[in-house]
């Protein structure tokens, strides 16, 4: 271009300053003025914003002005005669291409969109490329063109391309009003939230979504907005297609002319349904969380018992209740560790101090001891020295760590008074019942002796009663026999009495011999001993238990039992039945049931004591030891005895021992 326009205007010059000009310009000045104005058109033609080139038809440049050197990134001397093309990103040169081919077939003009590519830089460009059919100075065909420099309204295309795709996919409703309120864009989250689609929704007024009595609200919005004021974000409802009310949160946005005049309203509107359902559960939430706080602090100061709860691993203090300070008798020592709990000065039951470790609080934070009913002595605020029980114990997480420990301690010094006292009582009792003891057994004792000094002088009695009947059979008159006979009676009497107090002195005498002992067989030999009459019918239970016991002890409670229930009957049928159940623990419960004339219950106890009877010896011959003796062979089995009777209805005898002597 350089050269063609230089070329021209060479020869432009040359005529002006040829003689001949003057001729046909007439005018000097209008040579001079001529000169000008080509210098201007010079300098306009060489710094036009655009870039000028001229192209033959394989794309060569023929000339060019400067601004392609700045476009292009080379200066002319390389551009000159070099293609086009090469300053051409390499993607868009098909289209410089076809753009030029058609200019060249078609003698007309053409344009195109390209990017020129820097030379220096990596930089493109973009230009618009607007090409005329001419001719270079030799008359062939070329192509005279102009690159006007469209690089940054290309960029805003891309930017509002971008803008355009980001409202397209927003999640947002985005609506775009005209100042009268009617809509002018609809995205498709406008579409989704509202339930119209585009084309039902442009060109309709805004009221479209206005539930009945909301219409001025879009007014009075537009208005604020026409009076240059701005409106920033709200939230009011709105009504989709299908009728129903939703809450959104509206942001409006005023698009002004560069005068400041209202063109359009866009509206980004968020349905917050969801929000508004999440705000409801959470205030709903935290109500209940201060409901359960108010219940559990009534909880901590209701307990009645002192209540602490430490956080862990420090030990720190982070809430008591009341009742521990009225146990403390002050109010509380703050404590930021456990290392602080020796400021309560507490003790140990023997007196000495605790070291920080030791206390039940540490233990539980730090080892997760549980500590159950500890001892711990204390000097209350008041001077008292008390004792507490404590127990303490860790709090886990779900994942099982400690993040906690807990306290609850209760005053026991009264308790623990009362046990004194009741320790004292105990000591007292015992010492009693040793004194009774030995005094019981002394008297054992001296009936032992008694009874077994009283059977020789009685023996020497007989004997000698014995030879007087002998010797004075046939001379005796009937008076003295009878004494003699009277005698006789008395003294076996005597010595039955004596007999039986040496059997009851004798119980516990010799050391026990617990043996197994099979019930079953042991009654069938008691039976056989005793020789029962035959009016009287023994029912004995089947699948007796084996007991360990004493066997000479078992004997005497079932013969002294089963004797005084066919003594002391008149039933026509004399009936003594045996069995046994299940006592308390291991235990066995044996029974003797007669249906012989009963006991009044009053007596229950009375008749288990030496010599107590309730009938003369004429009723019912006897010395009133034998249930004497079945008590205390019981008590030395381990076991013991009890009476259910009543006069006429019978009596049942029920003896408890162990399974197992020494044992239940
Ligand atoms: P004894 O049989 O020598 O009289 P016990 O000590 O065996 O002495 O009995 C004391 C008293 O208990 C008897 O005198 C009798 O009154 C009463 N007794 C004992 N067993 C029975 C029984 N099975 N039925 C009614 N009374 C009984």
């Amino acid at each position: 271009m350089e050269a063609d326009f230089l070329n021209i205007l060479g020869l432009i010059r040359r005529q002006i300053k040829s003689p001949d000009a003057a001729n046909f310009l007439g005018d000097p000045s209008l040579k001079e003025s001529l000169g000008k104005l080509f210098q201007i058109f010079f300098d306009f033609y060489e710094f036009s914003p655009a870039a000028l080139v001229l192209v033959d038809r394989s794309g060569r440049i023929l000339a060019a002005n400067l601004t392609l050197e700045t476009f292009s990134g080379s200066v002319r001397e390389e551009l000159i005669g070099r293609p086009l093309y090469w300053s051409v990103l390499e993607a868009d040169r098909d289209i410089l291409f076809l753009t030029l081919r058609k200019i060249f077939k078609s003698k007309k003009p053409a344009s195109c969109e390209l990017r020129l590519q820097k030379q220096s830089t990596a930089g493109t460009l973009w230009v618009r490329f607007d090409g005329i059919y001419d001719k270079d100075l030799q008359g062939h065909p070329a192509c005279r063109a102009m690159l006007v420099d469209i690089d940054r309204q290309k960029s805003t295309e891309a930017d509002m391309a971008r803008l355009a795709a980001i409202v397209q996919s927003s999640e947002a409703a985005v609506i775009r009003l005209d100042p009268t309120g009617i809509i002018t864009d609809w995205n498709p989250a406008a579409e989704k939230t509202y339930g119209y689609r585009a084309p039902e929704a442009v060109g309709r007024h805004i009221r479209l979504i206005l539930p009945p009595g909301r219409g001025r609200e879009v007014d009075k919005l537009i208005g604020r907005l026409s009076d240059g004021k701005e409106v920033r974000t709200f939230e009011t409802v709105r009504r989709t297609k299908a009728g129903r009310d939703i809450p959104i949160s509206l942001t409006v946005s005023a698009i002004r002319s560069p005068l400041g005049e209202l063109t359009a309203v866009a509206t980004i509107e968020r349905e917050i349904s969801r929000r508004k359902r999440l705000e409801a559960e959470r205030n709903r939430l935290i109500e209940a969380l201060y409901q359960e706080r108010l219940r559990l602090e009534a909880v901590f100061n209701q307990i009645p018992a002192g209540l602490y709860i430490a956080e862990a691993p420090s030990g720190k203090i982070v809430m008591n209740n009341k009742k521990a300070e009225d146990l403390l008798g002050h109010p509380l020592i703050a404590a930021d560790s456990y290392q602080d709990y020796q400021l309560y000065g507490a003790l140990k039951p023997d007196g000495t101090s605790y070291r920080p470790e030791d206390y039940p609080m540490t233990r539980a934070i730090t080892d997760g001891e549980v500590i159950v009913e500890e001892e711990m002595c204390y000097r209350r605020g008041d001077g008292t020295l008390t004792r507490f029980s404590v127990n303490a114990c860790p709090i886990h997480d779900v994942e099982g760590r400690i993040f906690a420990g807990v306290l609850i301690f209760h005053d026991i010094s009264q308790r623990k008074q009362a046990e004194e006292s009741v320790r004292q009582v105990q000591r007292q009792l015992t010492a009693k019942v040793g004194e009774l003891e030995r005094s019981n057994q002394e008297l054992s004792e001296y009936a032992y002796a008694v009874s077994h000094d009283l059977k020789a002088p009685l023996r020497a009695i007989r004997n000698y009663t014995d030879f007087l009947v002998e010797d004075l059979a046939d001379t005796l008159e009937r008076e003295p026999r009878k004494y003699v006979e009277g005698l006789k009676k008395a003294l076996g009497e005597a010595e039955r009495l004596i007999e039986d107090l040496l059997g009851f002195s004798r119980i516990g005498r010799a050391p026990l011999e617990p043996d197994p002992i099979n019930l079953s067989d042991l009654l069938k030999e008691v039976k056989s001993m005793l020789r029962l009459p035959s009016d009287v019918e023994m029912i004995v239970a089947d699948n007796w238990p084996v007991v360990t016991a004493d066997r000479t002890l078992l004997m005497q409670i079932f013969q002294n039992l089963i004797s005084n229930a066919a003594k002391f009957n008149k039933s026509p049928k004399k009936c003594i039945e045996l069995g046994w159940q299940n006592g308390q623990e291991d235990r066995i419960e044996i029974f003797v049931r007669d249906n012989g004339i009963g006991i009044e219950p009053r007596y229950a106890e009375q008749i288990f004591r030496v010599f107590q009877r309730l009938h003369t010896q004429q009723a019912y011959e006897g010395t009133g030891i034998g249930l004497a003796v079945v008590k205390k062979a019981a008590v030395h089995l381990g076991g013991k005895v009890r009476l259910e009777s009543a006069p006429g209805k019978g009596s049942t005898f029920f003896v408890e021992i162990p399974r197992q002597m020494g044992e239940g």
